[in-house]
């Protein structure tokens, strides 16, 4: 175990710690490769391959990248997957009409529509539209209201990857404060949803902070765990962390300079004890979940 607490050592008294990364890359592939034999067992028990239809809408490049990456996740671990692809002018009923048919179709368990939607998209309607039972993302409505209600169907890809890295790296989250930044429906309160339940990798005392949060920094400072979930690239500096803690950078921001995380990584990592890379960190870690809820629907639907 590596972890090193601080407990009670005030703000001033700040000690120099180079904190230990949590490589989510290197978790996602021992993840992925367990995951690629219960896939293999489900094909060889089922005579069925579970297969995810990712829906794209327009021509954003980091959307393509995304949906082009979880198409490789889904091979490489022996999930099938399809890509609708519809140009950027599409209509919300068109849409709708897309997504009513991969409900329907036997060989698709899981439906993923990659957000964002062009503007003129009634986004709310077509995510509703999803057959909860293909929920993969956990964006449904009746999947939400499960998630708050410690029944979850499926665990929402972003923060089950934050849950499992937090349990499989030995952080201990039971009993300890922790501060999520953001308060978004994919990552932030869900999130906070996983954290307050009981059980392992949860029980912990949740803070949600965001845009109109007074006194942030003494809030972040508060944490033994901080989650930052903003899309600001740097936002969270060295001050606003308690020494030993663990800094989890959700943040993928695109800079002149590359890709950056909201967690200034190269002064945060003189004062945690542990923290995310990014990239390397969550981003691969949600890929996986993704494929975990596939073949779970998969499951579900062969039961
Ligand atoms: P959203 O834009 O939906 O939410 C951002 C949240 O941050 C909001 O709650 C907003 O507050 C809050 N916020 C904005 N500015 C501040 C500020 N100055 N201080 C405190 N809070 C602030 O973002 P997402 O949750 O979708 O994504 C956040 C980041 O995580 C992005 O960089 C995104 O790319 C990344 N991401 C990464 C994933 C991964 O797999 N690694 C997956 C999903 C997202 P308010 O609600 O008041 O507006």
């Amino acid at each position: 175990m590596y972890l090193i607490w601080f407990e009670g050592v005030e703000n001033d008294e700040r000690i120099t710690v180079s904190a230990i990364i949590l490589n989510g890359k290197e978790l996602a592939a021992e993840l992925q490769a367990d995951l690629a034999v219960e896939v293999a067992e489900f094909i060889e028990n089922n005579g069925v391959f579970p297969c995810l239809a990712a829906v794209l809408v327009g021509e954003n490049p980091a959307s393509q990248i995304y949906v082009r990456n979880k198409r490789q996740a889904c091979e490489h671990a022996g999930i099938e997957s399809q890509l609708h692809h519809l140009e950027a002018e599409v209509t919300t009923e068109t849409l709708l009409h897309l997504v009513h048919q991969l409900n329907k179709a036997p060989e698709v368990h899981g439906i993923l529509v990659q957000l964002p939607l062009p503007r003129q998209i009634d986004e709310t309607r077509v995510l509703h539209a999803v057959n909860p039972l293909k929920d993969v993302d956990a964006f449904h409505p009746e999947n939400v209201g499960r998630l708050v209600q410690g029944r979850p169907r499926f665990l929402p890809c972003t923060p089950h990857g934050i849950q499992q890295l937090l349990l499989r790296r030995g952080v201990p989250v039971g009993g300890k404060h922790v501060v999520i930044v953001g308060r978004s429906e994919i990552v932030g309160k869900p999130l906070a949803n996983m954290l307050l339940q009981r059980g392992p990798g949860a029980d912990a005392t949740v803070t949600i902070c965001h845009s109109r949060t007074e006194r942030l920094a003494e809030l972040t400072r508060q944490a033994d765990i901080l989650v930052v979930a903003v899309g600001r690239p740097r936002l969270v500096t060295a001050d606003m962390v308690k020494p030993g803690a663990v800094v989890v950078d959700v943040g993928m921001n695109r800079v002149p300079e590359g890709l950056v995380g909201d967690v200034d990584f190269e002064g945060v990592c003189q004062v945690a004890g542990m923290i995310t890379p990014v990239p390397g960190g969550v981003g691969p870690l949600t890929i996986t979940m993704l494929l975990h809820n596939t073949l779970a629907a998969a499951r579900m639907q062969q039961a």
